[in-house]
């Protein structure tokens, strides 16, 4: 049996232990730390835009946090992309309020400004408030129509937290992802374009909320010598330890974009001009770090369904994986309110993920291509 090609594995670039070793040999093994400075430092020097960058345990707590400093209480509504993973939504059930699913546009697959007008409207209409927040996601690293959503977030007086998991390394007309929102937020899990095994970060505009968001993150300690709290606190710092990998990983996160673009631009050369393929490109003056490859694959023109073409590569021991599930269509979210029609839900339908991994090699690509190949003929 070929050895296993994963969706997008860690992929180390070879410094990540030097900073560990020096977290082991100072003691500071612990949830702070030189590396836990410094890896926000290198953070805040790539996205630019005078930012500054909380780390945290996850990209989930981070979500979490902006909500929370943004005021959202039980019974608030919150407007979510559908077509994501469910950590972007997931926060806002921790805090007792209601997701407010919204379509996505065909262009970047991401949330759709004319269903987020009709979203904020509707809410208004049907439950008397005004959402208390927007969560809008760049998905596969595609950032999303950032002109038109701040435009209506800006004429609803609504903020706008910005899930860039997937997409750090990308851009929208040169402003760095992360960097879009009221707050951005980031994460490092194990599959992600860098990781650190597990963590995230939130970006904020100033360093006031930034420590704000370490209170929380840290338990919400008042000033004293002892333990006391006055506010509900979390435990949701980054260690010493996995920021010492994050450390390492920064000075490899560009070189991880090239291969990744270099996965989807074989994809696109290899496959596109055949008969029921799509792939789509960016719009004009976008950048995307293209965290994974996705394909959609209209089954009456190319003979086969996407799942056909997951289970013929999962036979080569190929690792695929259908778009994003919409999660208006999660039976966790069934009952939340949804503003679309059918976009998300038919690019889940004949949308896949091909192998994107920084560390694909020439072989790798060539055996993905003679497996996708097979089915074609
Ligand atoms: C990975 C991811 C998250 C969550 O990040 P974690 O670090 O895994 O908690 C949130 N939103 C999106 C779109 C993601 O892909």
């Amino acid at each position: 049996m070929n050895s296993k090609i994963w969706l997008s594995s860690p992929h180390m670039g070879g410094h990540e232990q030097k900073f560990i070793q020096q977290a082991f040999d100072e003691n500071w093994v612990a949830p702070l730390g030189p590396n836990v400075n410094g890896f926000e430092e290198d953070l805040k020097d790539y996205i630019k835009e005078d930012k500054h960058v909380a780390a945290l345990s996850a990209g989930t707590a981070a979500i979490h946090l902006a909500l929370i400093m943004l005021g959202v209480k039980q019974g608030d509504f919150v407007i979510c992309q559908s077509m994501t993973f469910s950590a972007s939504a997931n926060p806002i059930m921790y805090q007792g309020a209601h997701p407010v699913f919204v379509d996505s546009e065909t262009r970047t697959w991401n949330i759709c400004p004319t269903d987020l007008i009709d979203a904020i409207e509707g809410t208004i209409k049907k439950h008397g408030v005004k959402p208390k927040a927007i969560i809008g996601v760049h998905l596969y690293g595609m950032p999303y129509l950032a002109d038109e959503i701040n435009a209506i977030a800006k004429k609803y007086d609504i903020p706008v937290i910005e899930d860039a998991a997937e997409a750090l390394g990308s851009n929208f007309k040169g402003q760095n992802c992360g960097t879009l929102g009221k707050y951005g937020i980031l994460s490092f899990n194990g599959n992600k374009i860098i990781t650190t095994s597990g963590g995230g970060a939130l970006v904020c505009n100033t360093e006031k909320e930034k420590q704000r968001a370490v209170f929380f993150a840290t338990q919400s300690r008042d000033q004293a010598p002892h333990y006391q709290h006055s506010e509900v606190g979390y435990n949701y710092r980054m260690s010493n330890i996995t920021a010492g990998i994050g450390r390492g990983q920064m000075m490899v996160l560009d070189s991880h974009v090239q291969a990744r673009r270099k996965n989807y631009d074989f994809y696109k050369e290899s496959l596109g001009h055949l008969p029921g393929f799509e792939f789509v490109d960016e719009p004009e003056g976008v950048f995307s770090n293209r965290w994974l490859s996705t394909v959609l694959i209209h089954p009456e023109k190319a003979g086969f369904t996407r799942e056909d073409l997951r289970l013929a590569l999962e036979k080569e021991n190929i690792e695929t994986r259908p778009l994003w599930k919409p999660m208006h269509l999660q039976p966790i979210f069934k009952d939340c309110d949804y503003y679309g029609i059918d976009v998300a839900e038919n690019l889940f339908e004949i949308g896949l993920c091909l192998p994107s991994g920084s560390n694909l090699t020439d072989q790798d690509r060539q055996r993905i291509l003679n497996g996708i190949l097979k089915l074609v003929k």
